[in-house]
């Protein structure tokens, strides 16, 4: 229960990844604040799971909604920038609107909570920002123009932010998870046989786990173990990393 006394807002913590950092969070005693969309009903089951975490249903590509966010949050001591969305198009035919909401989302939203959290660490002299990119922040892949920069973007303003607040005890790092097995994935899989005419395992293996040398989905508590030695004092100086979580598949 290292965490105890400390509070941990996770973006995009309703579902998926960031459900599986928070759930690790609260489990090393950490006090959650959860954000994202979702069945109202499902999100009261998951306040009362972890603890009574408040929830903030901000649309963060609404800086103003971001604003009142933080405002409401008061001080986190641990910031987990995951919320975020995908697109797959030619750039030629690339929806605007789509770049426009990715670019928002999984880049400008971090940066909106990230200037509202740092003055509260700094003060306290302790904080922990990560941030969820992907291996599309190392390699790209055809298709994903506004991921990739997304995900570029925000490895190169982790490096930016962990330069600028390492004297003050905060560190700043991302995490890059190649596929990780969430329903979002898990609901691809059929669609996926029925178009390309190919078994389950065929889809798993020469689709999805084409790259990932381990053949094995990332599971999203694998995610949240790394998170939570990430906000570790042993992890103090660990900073401006872009820690891979995707079975080798940036290796190559
Ligand atoms: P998910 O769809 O399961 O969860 C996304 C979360 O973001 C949900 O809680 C959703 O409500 C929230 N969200 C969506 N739009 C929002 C908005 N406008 N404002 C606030 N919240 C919003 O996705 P996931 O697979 O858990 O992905 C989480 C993060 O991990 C994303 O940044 C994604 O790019 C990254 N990632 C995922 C994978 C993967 O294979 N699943 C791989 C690498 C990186």
């Amino acid at each position: 229960m290292f965490l105890q006394g400390r509070r941990a807002l996770v973006t995009g913590s309703t579902s998926g990844i960031g459900l599986a950092i928070a759930r690790t969070l609260h489990g090393e005693g950490a006090e959650v604040v959860l954000n994202g969309f979702g069945d109202e009903g499902e999100i009261a089951t998951l306040r009362e799971e972890l603890g009574g975490a408040a929830h903030f249903g901000a649309d963060l590509t609404d800086v103003a909604a971001v604003e009142a966010m933080m405002a409401d949050a008061g001080v986190i001591d641990i910031l987990v920038n995951n919320a975020g969305v995908q697109h797959v198009s030619p750039v030629e035919d690339f929806p605007v609107d789509k770049w426009n909401l990715i670019i928002a989302l999984n880049l400008t939203a971090a940066f909106h909570t990230t200037r509202l959290a740092v003055p509260g660490m700094k003060a306290k002299g302790w904080g922990r920002i990560i941030n969820t990119a992907s291996a599309h922040s190392k390699v790209a892949s055809p298709f994903k123009s506004a991921y990739n920069a997304s995900k570029h973007g925000i490895a190169g303003f982790t490096k930016t932010i962990a330069l600028e607040l390492a004297e003050h005890g905060v560190t700043a790092n991302c995490i890059s998870p190649g596929y990780v097995w969430t329903p979002l994935i898990e609901g691809q899989i059929p669609d996926t046989m029925k178009a390309r005419g190919l078994s389950r395992e065929e889809v798993i293996n020469d689709v999805l786990l084409v790259k990932q040398a381990t053949k094995k989905f990332v599971q999203p508590e694998e995610v949240g173990a790394l998170a939570a030695f990430l906000c570790r004092d042993e992890a103090q100086n660990v900073n401006g990393a872009n820690w891979s979580v995707d079975g080798g598949w940036t290796a190559e």
